[in-house]
């Protein structure tokens, strides 16, 4: 058989997507959760749900015509293609999810320093340093299997990147709620164990160790202290402390009420 005499690279049909859960989130203005997109032979679902402008870190379920498929199936004429959310797979569907919710430590974004504060408040391991390039931020992600939490889309579609996130609410408190839930982290606070300027675990010191470097009242009205091995901080109960422990209590009680 003889096929054309040139192979017909630019071929294309249609494909018809229907995103669900929050996804429309990521689509442009007015689509609903319907896309009718152009594709070129040979393209990924993958590729194909990233030109829709949703990161595939955002994407849990892939049915191609009511078939749950990976990320990297080839997309034939006519097909189908049906994409899920996070939260809208929570079910008995593990072996068809895309995304790990088993992530305990994280990169943030250098414009998210709140949710990295929130996050370090309650226990959690986040590489954060606002003046951090988008390079530095996947080479640490990489280097030490992190995910990666940022509002920058084209940074979560980055081939390299496995797990992430990008956090709908521009407030750093929603933020920090979203993150719990994604990740599935509420069983894992544990709150003032972490240095929220460096990212250190806290150690708990005698009083006498440290008694040298307190200010007088303090000296006087405090027991329990604990030292940052990181920057050397010295940290003990008060009025700061208490404004702290109102802010997780607060991140607590909306996390119950979901
Ligand atoms: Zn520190």
């Amino acid at each position: 058989m003889s096929g054309p005499h040139q192979p017909d690279k630019t071929k294309s049909f249609r494909v018809r997507l229907t995103f669900l859960g929050d996804l429309s989130f990521f689509l442009k203005g007015g689509s609903q959760g319907n896309v009718l997109r152009e594709v070129k032979e040979r393209t990924s679902v993958k590729d194909l749900i990233e030109a829709c402008g949703v990161p595939h870190t955002e994407v849990d379920r892939v049915l191609v015509d009511s078939k749950p498929v990976n990320f990297s199936y080839v997309l034939d004429e006519n097909a189908r293609v049906e994409v899920h959310s996070v939260n809208v797979t929570q079910h008995n569907l593990s072996r068809e999810q895309l995304q790990s919710r088993n992530i305990r430590k994280f990169v943030v974004d250098g414009h998210l320093g709140k949710l990295a504060r929130n996050l370090r408040l309650l226990g959690f391991d986040v590489f954060y340093a606002n003046t951090a390039e988008d390079q530095q931020l996947l080479e640490v992600m990489q280097g030490e299997a992190r995910g990666l939490i940022t509002r920058d889309r084209r940074l979560l579609m980055h081939s390299i990147v496995e797990h992430g996130y990008c956090p709908r609410s521009g407030n750093g408190e929603e933020q920090t709620i979203e993150i719990l839930r994604r990740f599935g982290l509420e069983k894992a606070i544990e709150p003032f164990t972490r240095c929220l300027d460096c990212n250190a675990r806290l150690e708990t010191v005698e009083k006498n160790a440290v008694i040298d470097r307190l200010e007088p009242l303090t000296k006087v009205y405090y027991e329990n202290f604990r030292s940052c091995p990181g920057c050397r901080k010295i940290f003990w109960g008060g009025s700061h402390f208490d404004k702290l422990r109102s802010r997780v209590e607060s991140m607590r009680a909306k996390l119950r009420d979901a």
